[in-house]
């Protein structure tokens, strides 16, 4: 028999987990052609989310439980779910039930179909705030016209594949990892799943506003270097203004048109557009050192604390 696992990374989730585990226990049970394990993820949660993760791992010998150490955020947690897991098709699920477990079968049914990453794409999102939505559709912009890589649009981590991509993605290294952004870069045979995105069933978002940032640049420096490069035209631009100033100066002097003398203003807005510019540079370029150091120390991505397998 074939065997189905899902990941799903937790932090923080009492008001939800126990509703999700039951949900995609019921489904797992109707899926009379497959096996299946669920791997539940603590990521390092501060409330009551890993003695409900226990009691239900006691009661059903098919769900597996890792706890990290301190929160080591989603990414992380998903990651070290896709090492565990030993399913022929992996499903990754969020564990707020905003990604409507009741679908697995149909994504199963298109992997029966030889797809390989099948990925939720989001028709309607549904209770999250016009902030989110609009920043959302900025970063994908952006990250779309910078990476070479086309990574689709509505799309989060809620997807199924393969055990051979689980096999690339667990070979990969790095650190500070876009799982998203991975998944459409290894290529196979992709094919996207549309669905409705529900309200989050309980709680408060585990994304705040820093990890949301954190999470677009890991995904923008992580798959371009167009930003570093974005300097040197900056540079020939700054060149070319300092030239034309430079021939206006000497035009002005030799006919004495204007007495340019009086320069307060034209130096202050130069000094104080360039330090930005200089300044600015010099953070996007620490970005990407910043992931070089975070690499070269080889620190694992997540402490394991407790696993019940
Ligand atoms: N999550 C996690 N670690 C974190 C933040 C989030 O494991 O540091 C989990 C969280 O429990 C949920 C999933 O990642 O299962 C997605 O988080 P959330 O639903 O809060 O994000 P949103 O849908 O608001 O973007
Ligand atoms: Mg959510």
């Amino acid at each position: 028999m074939k065997k189905v696992s899902i990941i799903v990374p937790c932090y923080n989730e009492e008001e939800v987990i126990e509703q999700c585990v039951n949900r995609l226990e019921a489904v797992c049970v109707s899926l009379e052609k497959y096996e299946y394990e669920i791997m539940l993820i603590d990521d390092g949660s501060r409330d009551r989310t890993l003695e409900i993760l226990e009691t239900l791992s006691e009661n059903n010998p098919c769900i597996k439980l890792v706890s990290f150490s301190r929160n080591f955020g989603h990414q992380a947690a998903v990651t070290c779910g896709l090492k565990y897991v030993t399913g022929d098709a992996v499903i990754i699920i969020d564990a707020d039930l905003q990604d409507p477990p009741e679908l697995i079968p149909q994504m199963l049914q298109l992997w029966e179909e030889g797809n390989e990453v099948i990925y939720g794409k989001r028709k309607v999102r549904k209770g999250e705030s016009a902030f989110k939505l609009f920043t959302a559709k900025m970063f994908y912009k952006t990250l779309n016209a910078l990476s070479d890589v086309e990574i689709p649009r509505d799309t989060g981590d809620f997807r199924l594949v393969d055990r051979k991509v689980v096999d690339t993605i667990n070979q990969m290294p790095e650190h500070n990892k876009f799982l998203r952004g991975l998944f459409s870069w290894i290529g196979y045979k992709q094919t996207p799943f549309e669905y409705e995105r529900q309200e989050r069933a309980a709680g408060k978002t585990k994304y705040p506003l820093n990890k949301m940032l954190k999470l677009a640049t890991d995904g923008i420096v992580g798959f371009s270097t167009k930003p570093l490069r974005l300097f040197g035209t900056l540079g020939l631009l700054s060149v070319l203004v300092s030239f034309a100033l430079l021939i206006y100066a000497m035009i002005s002097y030799i006919w004495k048109l204007n007495d340019l003398s009086a320069g307060w203003t034209s130096i202050m807005v130069a000094i104080t557009f360039f330090a930005g510019v200089q300044l600015l540079s010099i953070w996007i370029m620490a970005e990407y050192i910043g992931r070089i150091y975070d690499e070269s120390k080889k620190r694992p991505e997540y402490i394991i604390a407790k696993k019940n397998f």
